[in-house]
């Protein structure tokens, strides 16, 4: 063996001892409250693929979703014939409409919806996706979300998308993530995409 062999081989093994370590100590099972947030492209994606993923082990999911394009909904189209349960913001707030009394009437519709969620035992993984813009507009009160997350049932977990996350959501969280804008097709003229946008 050379000698940067032989070094880069002491380097792997200091570095999985310490994997293995972490990985030794992490022993606490639970639910998590995931939040995905920023400014980027990938949140949504992000949640959706969570549930995907919990879905392919067999797991009960369900989604609300607070934001209803005026496009078709790829995701929903798919994940409910697999029998994920879906709540969407049938009317109202979208980025078009301003208005207060009846986009704050279409939120607590849903929100009223995901209560029973973060109340079902039976549910593994709850995806709230744009969730945040709601406590935002102060459609959805803070603490009523926040008592919500913490009753629920202790392995499930809920995933929270949408930018601008409150602080108090993300202090509460185990695990958030912030996706960064590096570059968007939109910026450049270039429609969004069936299939890769919605
Ligand atoms: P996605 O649903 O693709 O994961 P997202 O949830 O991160 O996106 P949202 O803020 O919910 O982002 O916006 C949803 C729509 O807006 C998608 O069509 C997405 O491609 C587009 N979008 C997301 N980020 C940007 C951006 N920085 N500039 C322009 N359009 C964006
Ligand atoms: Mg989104």
């Amino acid at each position: 063996m050379t000698q940067e062999q032989d070094r880069h081989q002491q380097r792997q093994q200091k570095l999985k001892q310490k994997v293995d370590e972490k990985i030794a100590s992490a022993v606490e099972e639970k639910g998590l409250l995931l939040v995905i947030t920023g400014n980027g492209k990938g949140k949504s994606t992000s949640g959706f693929g969570t549930v995907a993923r919990a879905v392919g082990h067999g797991f009960k999911c369900g989604v609300a979703q607070f934001i209803k394009g005026t496009w078709d909904n790829g995701e929903r189209n798919l994940l409910e014939k697999l029998g994920v349960a879906f709540h969407v913001m049938a009317t109202g707030f979208t980025w078009e409409t301003q208005n207060k009394q009846a986009d704050t009437i279409a939120a607590q519709e849903v929100w009223q919806e995901c209560k029973k969620m973060l109340q079902d035992p039976s549910l593994d993984v709850v995806l709230l996706d744009e969730l945040t813009y709601m406590v935002t507009y102060d459609y959805i009160d803070l603490e009523e979300v926040l008592t919500a997350f913490k009753e629920r049932p202790s392995h499930q977990s809920v995933i929270v998308t949408g930018r601008a996350a409150h602080r108090s959501i993300i202090e509460l969280a185990d695990t958030v993530s912030e996706v960064r804008n590096v570059k968007h097709a939109f910026e450049s003229g270039i429609k969004a995409r069936k299939g890769v946008d919605w």
